[in-house]
């Protein structure tokens, strides 16, 4: 896929080139992985191919950042004071956007919001916040005993696929006692509840 519209301003080769120099290759081969079933998702949604890539590509370009760089990036951007209370896996996208916009030049806010959105969603999700969240859950690289069945749900229906993905981290949460993030809780609410 060649990049026209430039949502990121270079070409997808040299999108490429950055990420491979700044991350390990286990995290470059799964945005690779996310790449690929995000832009199946995004032909199936008619979403914009473009798009889909940039943000798939991207959505993970913060996770190796350390603690300091967060809570730098969270005081000196101004963001919410709450987020400190938090840690990598809740900052790699809700801050991690920040860093994308400042390092990569990535303005465009549907993007940076599918970024921010990757890990644990939101009631209001975009067709693209959709597509991200539910690429990342499904991508090749990943082995969990329910990824085959979390696929054949994505490639037949999106919205499915969210509730899917939802439901089965929280329930993975909570059979772990693990903390569970106030927005993570708003998407089990809107996606996962029935009414
Ligand atoms: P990755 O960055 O490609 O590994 O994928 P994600 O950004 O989706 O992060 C996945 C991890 O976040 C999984 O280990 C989830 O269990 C964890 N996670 C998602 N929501 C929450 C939450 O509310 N609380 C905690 N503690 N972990 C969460
Ligand atoms: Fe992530
Ligand atoms: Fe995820
Ligand atoms: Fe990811």
């Amino acid at each position: 896929i060649e990049y026209k519209k430039h949502y990121y301003p270079k070409s997808r080769t040299q999108l490429l080139t950055v990420l491979k120099n700044s991350l390990s290759l286990k995290r470059y081969q799964h945005l690779l992985g996310v790449e690929q079933a995000a832009l199946r998702l995004a032909k199936l949604n008619h979403e914009e191919l473009e798009k889909a890539s940039v943000a798939a590509l991207v959505h993970d370009y913060a996770k190796e950042r350390t603690t300091t760089e967060f809570k730098k990036v969270i005081l000196e951007k101004g963001l919410e004071h709450d987020l400190l209370n938090w840690n990598n896996v809740i900052w790699h996208g809700v801050v991690g956007a920040q860093i994308i916009k400042d390092e990569l030049k990535i303005t465009d806010e549907e993007i940076l919001n599918a970024v921010r959105k990757h890990t644990v969603g939101a009631a209001d999700m975009t067709r693209l916040d959709k597509i991200i969240y539910v690429a990342d859950f499904i991508e090749k690289g990943r082995t969990f005993p329910d990824a085959k069945l979390a696929r054949t749900v994505a490639y037949a229906d999106l919205d499915s696929a969210v509730s899917f993905e939802t439901k089965h981290t929280l329930q993975y949460l909570m059979s772990a006692n693990k903390v569970i993030y106030p927005a993570a809780i708003l998407t089990y609410n809107k996606w996962v509840v029935e009414n």
